[in-house]
């Protein structure tokens, strides 16, 4: 959390125009639900982006006293705020590689491990172990199919063929990553899945990694010796167009700030993109695109608001466009309007996160790591 959004939490609720709770006990069971997934392989997790927006400094800790030993990240910054909050004891990788000249002395020194995107990186880390005289730890990671980050077959090649280059380099996981695991019966999945069979034999031994979240759930060929999920950790689901095994973590929740009668042909906010065609009772809510509520879900999204008569939340449609600080909901159709300071939920037991995601026309992850510095956060424990 930045300084601002830690000053932001200690403040009264009285004085916040968005809640954001995030449940570390959801997020615990979430590990747990995928070590049985794993069945008898470790799990490791993704914390980059601050834990996907959730906020890292809470909730690797938590993943750690759920059992997580092994965590990845992808900026080396992300790496050092790690190394603050969890024991000495656990493996904090560094996805995007080695960054700037000079930088694997920070690494050493804060303890903080490289995943090996290059020749170039290893040559740097292995210089490295034979200046401090001894082996250090890294990752390796092998392009199979994204063609973003990892040894491109050229290189992976000439590893193969000169394995002395990782001379000093401790290789605690081979890895790649798969690019369309949310789909099962893409044909990529296979294609990755046997180019990784094939460099791990063309080198040295070492355990190996493929799986993120949807990946964990392809089956037993993908496990490999570690899992190393992110977005089902948070509740995203990891088995699209299925139930989702994972439970929801985070709750949004935003204050009506003022509710008001309009007549047609009225309209509401920006553009006037929403007109009145009969009587309607609006609804401003303080929370708007500045905190990540998505600008795309303008006209498109729901809130859910507890309806005092049912004892139930009920949906309601956001009208006109959301604001910077402000949305507006039609609360016409209920039967008492919602009280002015009263909370509706954004995310919650009504709408999850991909549900949010698909209104908004992205996936879960944009949505969670949009979530913004304004609100007010609370961490509830398991
Ligand atoms: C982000 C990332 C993950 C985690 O992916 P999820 O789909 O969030 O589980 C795993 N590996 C790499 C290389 C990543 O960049």
């Amino acid at each position: 959390m930045s300084a601002d959004s830690e000053a932001a939490a200690a403040r009264p609720e009285h004085l916040a125009g968005g809640i954001l709770t995030v449940d570390l006990g959801a997020l615990q069971a979430n590990y747990r639900r995928l070590v049985e997934e794993a069945d008898g392989i470790a799990v490791a997790a993704v914390v980059k982006a601050d834990a996907y927006g959730l906020g890292a400094e809470r909730a690797a800790p938590a993943l750690w006293q759920a059992g997580a030993r092994i965590f990845f990240v992808a900026l080396p910054d992300e790496a050092l705020t790690l190394r603050r909050v969890l024991p000495a004891e656990s493996e904090v990788y560094v996805l995007g590689g080695l960054f700037g000249a000079g930088a694997e002395r920070d690494y050493l020194a804060a303890g903080i491990r490289p995943v090996l995107n290059s020749l170039q990186e290893i040559k740097r880390w292995g210089r490295l172990a034979a200046a401090e005289g001894r082996a250090l730890p890294a990752c390796l990671h092998v392009d199979t199919g994204m063609s973003r980050l990892g040894l491109p077959a050229d290189e992976l090649a000439t590893l193969a063929a000169e394995p002395e280059r990782l001379a000093g380099v401790s290789v605690a996981y081979l890895i790649s990553h798969l690019a369309s695991g949310d789909e099962p019966d893409h044909p990529l999945n296979r294609e990755q899945l046997e180019a990784f069979r094939a460099a791990r034999e063309r080198l040295p031994a070492m355990k190996a990694c493929l799986a993120n979240s949807p990946g964990s759930f392809l089956g037993p060929a993908y496990r490999f010796d570690l899992l190393r999920p992110g977005a089902a950790l948070y509740g995203v689901n990891p088995t699209p167009g299925q139930p989702n095994p994972m439970a929801q973590v985070v709750r949004l929740q935003g204050r009506i700030l003022q509710v008001r009668v309009i007549d047609p042909p009225r309209s509401v906010g920006y553009g006037a993109a929403f007109r009145a065609e009969r009587r309607t009772v609006v609804a401003t809510v303080g929370l708007g695109y500045a905190d990540g509520f998505l600008r795309s879900l303008s006209g498109r999204g729901r809130a859910w608001v507890e309806a005092r008569e049912k004892g139930a939340a009920v949906a309601v449609p956001l009208v006109g466009r959301v604001s910077m600080d402000l949305i507006t909901l039609d609360v016409t159709d209920l039967a008492e309007a919602p009280p002015v300071g009263s909370f509706v939920d954004l995310l919650g037991p009504g709408q999850d996160v991909d549900a949010l995601a698909a209104a908004a026309g992205t996936i879960g992850y944009e949505v969670l790591t949009s979530l913004g510095g304004r609100y007010r956060r609370v961490y509830r424990h398991g």
